[in-house]
């Protein structure tokens, strides 16, 4: 389906293989109308590019619909326009670190009212439902603790009251191992920035659902909003996800090897990986993913010191934020990512001076396991 779906030459004129780059801001018209079925009309409302990079991810995620927007966190403000002042919005407690700064900002200020919970266990939904609400809002695993919703169970927990949507980020796992409406979500989000592109030049996002209605409004929120991907990225949206399969299965080999080096090296205090069998999600993991990506995190033996030298010793991996690229990466959620958490919160999270989180891209892994070991030997001294 990365392959092939919505990439027909007969769309083009003249037969392109590869998708053609549309820059025209507008379409000719065969009569003076708005947007007649199935024709362009003007590039925000639909472009040609666009349209199969939206094809492609849909049927990625085995959804009817499939809108892109200028990145993740765009993805995210069309999302909360569903929501009406007066709502409520129950929310997994250890999500992306922008979608705090976003939801304590701009969300709360529309008067909607949000309950931060622990969905790793279901009654903890159960109990946070109120009349009014509207929305459940998951992030599986999350970012950067790696815990694992039951995305099944979470859903038909939400569901009992009617009207309630179920949003998931899947940006962690990417469509290929796992596909959020396929469980009873009624939306599956990604940052395309991270997995989906896999390239790292690329900032997007995108929404997926089956519901006709919820459909129509996010077509009319990512086009009245304006918040859309230009045609150049949704080109390189669409090359990147002809290798999705290939690159995601190898950021699972790489990702479970280095997971199981740091688990025996007495340099490391803990290693967090859904595909360890210690990890309290396990069996949860194994009903619903196909497979793990290549986030990793641990906790090194030390403190803020030990970190930091950590990181000055690395060659191969960068320390930077984002994830999900063909390239390794390192970052400290506590000072880089999740910021907008006051200090209680993120140590009840468990985002300490020494949790260090990565993201494996696809270098030889013995490449990447030589790295950490060094790195780790010069940082960690006299500690074990
Ligand atoms: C990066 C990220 C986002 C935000 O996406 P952008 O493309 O950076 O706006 C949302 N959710 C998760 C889990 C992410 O990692």
């Amino acid at each position: 389906m990365a392959i092939h779906e919505g990439q027909s030459p007969e769309q083009w004129k003249c037969g392109s293989v590869v998708p053609i780059i549309s820059l025209s801001s507008t379409y000719q018209l065969d009569h003076a109308s708005t947007a007649p079925e199935g024709k362009y009309f003007y590039s925000r409302i639909g472009n040609p590019t666009r349209t199969v990079a939206e094809r492609c991810v849909a049927a990625l995620e085995n959804a009817k619909y499939c809108y892109l927007f200028g990145s993740g966190s765009a993805a995210m403000v069309a999302m909360c326009h569903v929501l009406k002042s007066g709502d409520h919005i129950i929310c997994m407690d250890d999500v992306y670190g922008g979608w705090h700064l976003l939801f304590l900002n701009i969300i709360t200020e529309s008067n909607v009212e949000a309950t931060f919970v622990d969905a790793t266990d279901i009654n903890n939904i159960k109990s946070a439902i109120k009349p009014n609400t509207k929305m459940l809002w998951l992030e599986t695993p999350t970012n950067p603790t790696l815990k694992v919703v039951d995305i099944e169970a979470a859903s038909a927990v939400a569901h009992q009251q009617p009207g309630v949507i179920v949003v998931v980020d899947n940006t962690f796992m990417s469509s290929y191992f796992q596909r959020p409406l396929e469980l009873g979500a009624d939306v599956s989000l990604q940052s395309l920035t991270k997995y989906m592109n896999g390239h790292t030049d690329v900032v997007m996002g995108s929404v997926s659902v089956n519901d006709d209605e919820l459909g129509k409004k996010l077509k009319f929120l990512q086009a009245s909003l304006g918040v859309i991907p230009s045609p150049f990225d949704c080109y390189l949206l669409n090359r990147g996800l002809k290798t999705l399969a290939l690159r995601m299965r190898q950021h699972m080999k790489n990702g479970l090897q280095v997971a199981r080096y740091l688990q025996g090296n007495p340099r490391v205090e803990k290693v967090i990986h859904p595909g360890l069998p210690d990890h309290p999600n396990y069996d949860v993991s194994m009903k619903q993913c196909r497979g793990f990506s290549g986030m990793v995190s641990f906790y090194i033996r030390g403190g803020m010191s030990e970190t930091q030298k950590f990181f000055s010793y690395l060659k191969l991996f960068k320390l930077a934020v984002s994830l999900g690229g063909y390239e390794s990466l390192a970052e400290l959620p506590a000072t880089m990512t999740h910021t907008a958490l006051t200090e209680e919160e993120r140590l009840r999270l468990g985002m300490t001076d020494n949790f260090i989180r990565l993201s494996i891209g696809l270098e030889d892994v013995e490449d990447l396991i030589e790295d950490l070991s060094q790195a780790l030997e010069k940082a960690v001294v006299g500690k074990c």
